[in-house]
């Protein structure tokens, strides 16, 4: 440590600052640590913390700062995970050494003193200057801090804060775009560029990299736990089982973590979070994010549905976007390698009602209460009107299975060919004659409900009519579906398969 005093006194105190350590090494910071509300900084905070066993940043102490800073000196200069820095940081990290020019320099002590020196930067919130565009609380680290951090006296670099100390930012070589209007890089304070050094530890490789940032931000902890246990036992970086699908494997997180706790899917109450799978490497066209918004009904569905695990998985078996050998698959392969449609309609808000039953086989996925909560939650029914739908579907299936089993096929099957309202309309026209020659009493629907069924829902996105149509084959299928699957069906071939086919493209 003494070494660092040295060069505290070779480049000067400036302002005066003491840089030296804290002798009561365990007592809280008065840097105090917060959450940022910016991804990659909060992930290297949620790295710290749970190599260091904390919950909250503010009970991280100088004692944990000295242990984080000492775990990661160690694994840094490792070969494969200078190779995954490459990729975070384009390849010319200073303060990490990334560069394979420095990689003689690059040993653990000399990491631990860019980083020591780096936190020793992090000024007082009350100090004046221009702020950090990140968490807004501190002064913007200058050129020269930077320098000092990495024990360099070249003027030329680093210039600021640029991609290759903090992700995804440009390079400052060519005209890039800063938020702070600042040509030669980002308005960061040393204490995001600090934490943002710890971010790939937080990482699940997969291919490109794999942060969820949430709020509340303490969620992060228990989905990027796995990846910190990961290093901490073998020092080497998660791949994320194996997934390939940064969506796939978040969701079974969600679903592994609810099962967990006694809340359950509650846990995500009031939860949000963001995927971000990005890559900031060297060469060209190697710099992309790929964000994905996971809005709170889909995290709580989500976790809903790992409570009905059979149901769900039948639900997802429909969606994979797969053509051949799919059946050689198990469900496990095909969560870790494919894309699912399922998944796919979830995140662009449409609906996945289609998938709770499968036509081909006149049978539902899953139980009503599975639906219930998607309808409720996730399209926005009011429980009151699926009640209602739910209605309209007992009495159609009181009336139709009073048909022979070819005729009620056939009934059902208009009903599933309904792609047209007047279609839709004149199934009901169908069903309220069969009640009437099979005198069964009262009409199928008063005026007002059959005006309401087929008017009031229209064209609104979460209560079409189609939708309307969705539930009720739900319905007849729930209940039909052993007399609906019967043998003998005179065109079973042309219809088989027919979902599939529009699905798979
Ligand atoms: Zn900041």
């Amino acid at each position: 440590m003494s070494k660092i005093a040295t060069l505290d006194e070779f480049f000067g105190s400036e302002s005066g600052k003491d840089y030296s350590e804290s002798k009561d090494t365990t007592s809280s910071l008065d840097k105090q640590f917060y959450w940022t509300g910016h991804p990659f900084v909060d992930a290297g905070l949620t790295a710290i913390l749970l190599i260091t066993n904390k919950e909250k940043p503010e009970e991280l102490t100088e004692e944990d700062i000295k242990k984080a800073i000492e775990f990661v000196s160690k694994l840094y200069v490792k070969d494969d995970w200078v190779k995954r820095l490459s990729r975070i940081f384009r390849n010319n990290n200073p303060i990490l050494m990334v560069n394979p020019s420095m990689k003689d320099k690059r040993t653990p002590t000399k990491l631990r003193e860019s980083l020591n020196t780096l936190f020793r930067l992090i000024p007082s919130e009350n100090e004046s200057g221009a702020k950090c565009a990140i968490c807004g609380r501190r002064r913007k680290i200058s050129g020269f801090e930077l320098r000092k951090a990495i024990h360099s006296k070249d003027k030329s670099k680093p210039k600021e804060i640029t991609g290759d100390v903090f992700p995804l930012l440009g390079t400052g070589d060519v005209r890039n775009f800063f938020h702070s209007a600042n040509p030669l890089g980002a308005d960061i304070c040393a204490y995001c560029l600090f934490l943002v050094q710890f971010m790939p530890l937080a990482v699940y490789y997969m291919g490109r990299m794999l942060i969820i940032h949430t709020f509340p931000y303490e969620r992060m902890l228990d989905i990027h736990e796995e990846a910190i246990k990961y290093v901490e036992l073998s020092g080497i970086a998660s791949n994320a089982r194996e997934f390939k699908r940064p969506e796939n494997f978040f969701f079974k997180k969600v679903i592994e973590i609810s099962r967990k706790i006694e809340s359950g899917y509650r846990y995500w109450s009031n939860t949000s979070a963001v995927i971000y799978h990005f890559i900031n490497g060297n060469r060209s066209g190697e710099q992309t994010v790929e964000i994905i918004y996971i809005p709170n009904s889909i995290l709580r569905f989500i976790a809903f549905a790992g409570e009905e695990s059979e149901s769900w998985k039948k639900i997802l078996n429909m969606g994979w976007n797969i053509k051949k050998k799919r059946k050689k698959l198990s469900f496990e392969e095909l969560e870790k390698g494919y894309t699912n449609e399922v998944y796919r309609k979830l995140l662009n808000y449409e609906s996945i009602l289609p998938y709770f039953y499968n036509k081909r086989e006149r049978n539902v996925n899953s139980s009503w209460r599975l639906l219930k909560f998607y309808c409720v939650e996730v399209l926005g029914l009011n429980e009151e009107t699926l009640e209602f739908i739910k209605d309209v579907g007992d009495r159609i299936v009181e009336t139709i299975e009073k048909l022979p089993n070819n005729q009620l096929r056939r009934t059902v099957r208009e009903l599933e060919n309904a792609n047209k309202l007047w279609e839709f309309e004149s199934f009901f026209v169908r069903v309220e004659k069969i009640r009437q020659n099979k005198k069964l009493p009262n009409a199928l629907l008063t005026f007002d409900e059959f005006a309401r069924l087929l008017t009031a829902y229209g064209e609104d996105i979460n209560v079409s009519w189609k939708t309307v149509r969705d539930l009720l084959l739900f319905r007849i299928y729930e209940k039909l579906h052993d007399r609906l699957s019967g043998v003998e069906e005179e065109s079973e071939e042309e219809e088989e398969f027919e979902f599939y086919r529009g699905e798979e493209e």
